[in-house]
C-alpha cells in the first residue's frame, strides 16, 4: 500500500475533526473524499500530506511511519512523493506562470525553464507562460498550480477542492488531466463537493463530522484488484451514529448528492 492510515484522529479540545479513521490506498488508486463543509476533509488531507500530524494513530507512506521521520526526512517525503493542488491557488503574485512552476523546481532540485515550460504545455498553457497570475483566469491559474504540482513527478497527488473555483469548461480540463495522470499510474486523492468530480474516482469515502460514514466503489475492476491484494474497507473506531465500523463497507446510494448538500 502506498498510504496507510491506522486509527488516526485529529482532536481540537473537545472537537474530533477526524475521528479514528483507518484507510489504505494502494499505488495508482484514484480516491475521492466527500462530505459536507466542516466534516474534516482538509484536516485529513493535511495529515496525509505531512503538513499536520494526527493527535492519535499513525500515517504511513510507502511503508514508512511519518511519526518516525525527522523534519528533514519529512520534508523529503513532501517534495519527492507528494504534489499538492489547493482550491485557493497560492501562486506568487509577482512571478509569472513559468516562474511559479520554477519555484517548485527550486525547492526540489534545480530550476530548468524548458522543463517548466513543458509542464505548462501539458496543461494547455504554453501561450500563457509569461503572464502574471492576475492576468490569468481562475481556470488558468488552477492549471498553473497543477503544472507546479506535477513538475517533480510526484507519486501522489493530493487535491483539495481543485475544481471548487472553476467553471464547467475548466473543471473538465482539470478532470482530463487527472484522468491522464491516473492512466500513467499516479495515485490521486481528491477532496470534492462536486458530483461529477467524485464520480470519476475509483472509490469514494464519505466523512460526516470527522466520522467515516460510507464508502463506495465506482470501479468494480479496481475494487476486485484491491480486495485480491488484501485491501480492507475503510473503517472507524468511532461510536458515532452511522459510523462505518465493521469489515464491510456501508455503501451510500447517492454519495455525490449527499456530498453536495453540505455546500461550501
Ligand atoms: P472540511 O475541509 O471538510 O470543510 P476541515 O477539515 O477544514 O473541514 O475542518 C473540520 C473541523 O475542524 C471544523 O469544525 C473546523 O472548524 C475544525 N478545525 C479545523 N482546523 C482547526 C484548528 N486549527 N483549530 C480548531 N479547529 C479546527
Ligand atoms: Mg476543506
Amino acid at each position: 500500500m502506498l498510504l496507510e492510515l491506522d486509527h488516526i484522529s485529529k482532536i481540537y479540545g473537545s472537537l474530533h475533526a477526524v475521528d479514528d479513521l483507518s484507510l489504505t490506498v494502494p499505488d495508482g488508486e484514484w480516491l475521492a473524499i466527500v462530505g459536507s463543509s466542516g466534516s474534516g476533509k482538509t484536516t485529513l488531507m493535511n495529515m496525509i500530506g505531512c503538513m499536520d500530524t494526527p493527535s492519535k494513530g499513525s500515517v504511513s507512506l510507502e511503508g514508512r511511519k511519518l511519526e518516525d521521520l525527522n523534519a528533514t526526512q519529512l520534508a523529503d517525503v513532501r517534495k519527492n512523493l507528494i504534489g499538492l493542488v489547493f482550491q485557493k491557488f497560492y501562486l506568487v503574485p509577482h512571478l509569472t506562470a513559468v516562474e511559479n512552476v520554477m519555484v517548485a523546481q527550486y525547492y526540489h532540485s534545480v530550476v530548468d525553464e524548458k522543463e517548466a515550460l513543458a509542464a505548462l504545455d501539458r496543461v494547455g498553457l504554453n501561450d500563457r507562460a509569461h503572464h502574471l497570475p492576475s492576468q490569468l483566469s481562475g481556470g488558468e491559474q488552477q492549471r498553473v498550480c497543477i503544472a507546479r504540482a506535477l513538475i517533480n513527478c510526484p507519486k501522489l497527488i493530493l487535491a483539495d477542492e481543485p475544481t471548487g473555483n472553476l467553471d464547467e469548461k475548466n473543471e473538465k480540463i482539470v478532470l482530463d488531466l487527472f484522468r491522464q495522470l491516473h492512466k500513467q499510474g499516479t495515485t490521486i486523492i481528491v477532496v470534492t463537493h462536486d458530483a461529477l468530480v467524485a464520480s470519476c474516482a475509483e472509490r469514494e469515502i464519505m466523512l460526516n463530522h470527522g466520522v467515516l460514514v460510507g464508502e463506495k466503489w465506482n470501479d468494480d475492476d479496481a475494487r476486485a484488484k484491491y480486495e485480491a491484494a488484501g485491501g480492507k474497507p475503510a473503517s472507524t473506531g468511532s461510536t458515532a451514529e452511522g459510523a462505518q465500523t465493521g469489515e464491510t463497507a456501508i455503501g451510500f446510494a447517492d454519495p455525490t448528492k449527499a456530498a453536495k448538500t453540505g455546500g461550501e
